[in-house]
């Protein structure tokens, strides 16, 4: 169960109003994602927005797959979509349903159009189809198989049904209005041919159900109440109504539209996500940098998070673009509080402590979480040669530069202070060890002669932390919306990945998958749920601490 707090919006402003009304007694949506892609956070905003409704009004809401194009569709992306939808913290009523579990009562509700001389069988091709379809400014034509009998119409369904007719040569369409301003009104087909193996119902099918008919009918047959759905489908609307109005079924849901989640600097149409994957523009459909909630939850984004966001955001029926920096608002504020810290260096310079005695080892304690005593603490070993970052030492620098400087103090995190004595480089200039002394006088407390020190600095122990491959992700496109380019692989961010060797303390080498921690002062990390093992730690970047989005623009 999610029980996030409930907000209100325009759907359910609509369910109070149905049911004070006594038009429901109870309400019952449905998800009903195509499983030809995995989910992304467009999908998400519509689970909150189902699930979290039937929750709200102790409802309930079905998952239901739409697999009228068998095409298109795994099995895979069903397995998926079921782990993703559970994964936000959702349960759906029963079992998952199938649009495909209808077809025998479609194909007899489409028989049953037929005889209401409502459909018929149409033989002309595609071309001559879309010729005679019209345009918004003109009406269509006729078909010259519209007038077909009823009898006639019965047979060549039935033809079809038994496989004699090849893919585009014959279709049922509904009988409605070719002069309609509504194009989705003028005789859409509403079974195709298509001998496909489906993933369902195997070969038994050669004619498959068009989504408009499917739908309302699924929907019907289910008892759904509310059949929420994105903007584009608004003029569908008048077809889900036609359809219902026009069959023998009880039920029939109101369709409500809202608008989509569009987010900027990445795509979210499954044809667009797919071309990523198998153009291999990333690593699959998991790819963290991918806005897929397999891709999130791998970046160790959490379900509470997600569904924050979905909050925020709001249902509404105005168009919008999100900015990614609100997403990732919403994960940085709930790991600011609840995730545990830790020492990572992701470009380590070797430091040694000379007057620190080689060979010894201190487990110091560090707080898991500044202000969250409750957190508890752990052993974190110090020795005489540590790695701190490369960028926290400067031989030489102004004030406000407040890290470590020869012939300068910092604070090593949870240990002590210590002060740079020299450097040694190597032939190219670079330094290679920084030597340093410290102050044994200041653990956990300030120097007892009163001098300041002002910065703080995190590091590992040299000989006991682990190495450890640091994935530093920025957004995959260059532009806001690169679904507006014509060629939108070329606005891809060649920098979308950035690789790190570096090290983190030894406690990490058990961090469990996907669970983010902060590595402090420098960003949200999580171990990697495929590539992360014991003998090759490699961790994902959740966020960084702070939006460097906005800083940017
Ligand atoms: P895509 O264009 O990514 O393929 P789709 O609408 O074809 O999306 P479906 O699997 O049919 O994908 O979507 C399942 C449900 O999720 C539908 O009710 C759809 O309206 C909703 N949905 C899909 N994308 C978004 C989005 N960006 N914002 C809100 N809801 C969405
Ligand atoms: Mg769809």
């Amino acid at each position: 169960m999610a029980a996030d707090a409930p907000r209100s919006n325009f759907i359910r402003q609509i369910i109070d109003k149905d049911l004070a009304s006594g038009k429901h007694s109870s309400v019952h949506t449905r998800f009903p994602p195509e499983p030809n892609g995995f989910l992304h956070i467009g999908h998400a905003k519509s689970i909150v927005l189902n699930f979290g409704i039937a929750e709200d009004y102790q409802g309930q809401c079905n998952l239901r797959f739409d697999d009228t194009n068998p095409l298109k569709e795994k099995v895979d992306y069903v397995n998926s979509i079921q782990e993703d939808v559970k994964w936000l913290g959702y349960t759906w009523e029963g079992q998952p349903r199938y649009s495909s579990n209808y077809f025998d009562q479609l194909h007899a509700y489409a028989v049953e159009l037929i005889e209401k001389g409502l459909a018929y069988v149409d033989f002309s091709s595609q071309d001559e189809m879309r010729e005679m379809r019209g345009t918004l400014k003109e009406p269509g034509k006729n078909s010259p198989y519209r007038d077909t009998s009823v009898e006639e119409n019965l047979q060549h369904f039935a033809d079809m049904t038994a496989g004699k007719y090849e893919e585009g040569k014959a279709a049922l369409r509904a009988k409605i209005d070719m002069s309609s301003p509504f194009m989705v009104l003028r005789d859409p087909v509403i079974y195709r041919v298509r001998f496909a193996h489906h993933h369902q119902t195997g070969d038994k099918w050669c004619v498959y159900p068009m989504y408009d008919f499917t739908h309302c009918i699924s929907d019907a047959l289910e008892g759904i109440t509310h059949s929420l759905c994105t903007l584009e489908f608004q003029d569908n609307r008048r077809l889900y109504d036609w359809v219902l109005d026009n069959i023998s079924i009880d039920c029939h849901p109101q369709q409500i539209e809202f608008s989509r989640l569009n987010l900027q600097y990445t795509v979210m149409s499954k044809r667009k996500l797919n071309l990523l994957v198998e153009e291999g523009k990333v690593s699959g459909w998991d790819d963290p940098r991918m806005p897929t909630i397999a891709g999130m939850r791998r970046r160790g984004y959490t379900p509470s998070s997600v569904r924050e966001f979905c909050h925020r955001i709001g249902v509404t029926k105005m168009d919008n673009q999100v900015e990614m920096s609100m997403l990732e608002a919403c994960i940085r504020d709930e790991l600011n509080h609840g995730a545990p810290r830790a020492m990572a260096v992701i470009d380590p310079v070797r430091l040694v402590i000379e007057n620190y005695p080689a060979g010894e080892v201190e487990q110091l304690q560090a707080p898991n979480h500044p202000n969250d005593e409750s957190m508890g603490s752990r052993e974190v070993p110090f020795a005489r040669e540590i790695f701190i970052e490369r960028e926290d030492f400067r031989e030489s620098a102004n004030k406000k530069y407040k890290r470590l400087v020869l012939d300068k103090e910092v604070r090593l995190r949870n240990a002590y202070v210590i002060k740079a004595e020299r450097v040694e480089k190597d032939a190219d200039g670079n330094i290679t060890t920084i030597f340093c002394s410290y102050d044994p006088e200041t653990l956990g407390k300030d120097p007892a002669d009163g001098r300041k020190v002002k910065g703080v600095i995190h590091w590992v122990a040299a000989e006991h932390a682990k190495p450890a491959e640091f994935r530093l992700y920025d957004r995959l496109f260059q532009v806001p919306n690169p679904a507006a380019e014509e060629d939108f692989f070329s606005t891809l961010n060649p920098d979308s990945l950035v690789v790190k060797q570096g090290y983190v303390e030894p406690s990490m080498a058990a961090a469990e998958a996907e669970k983010p921690f902060q590595f402090e002062r420098i960003g949200y990390f999580c171990a990697d749920s495929k590539d992360s093992s014991a003998e090759h730690l490699v961790f994902n970047q959740t966020v960084g601490l702070r939006d460097t989005w906005n800083d940017e623009a």
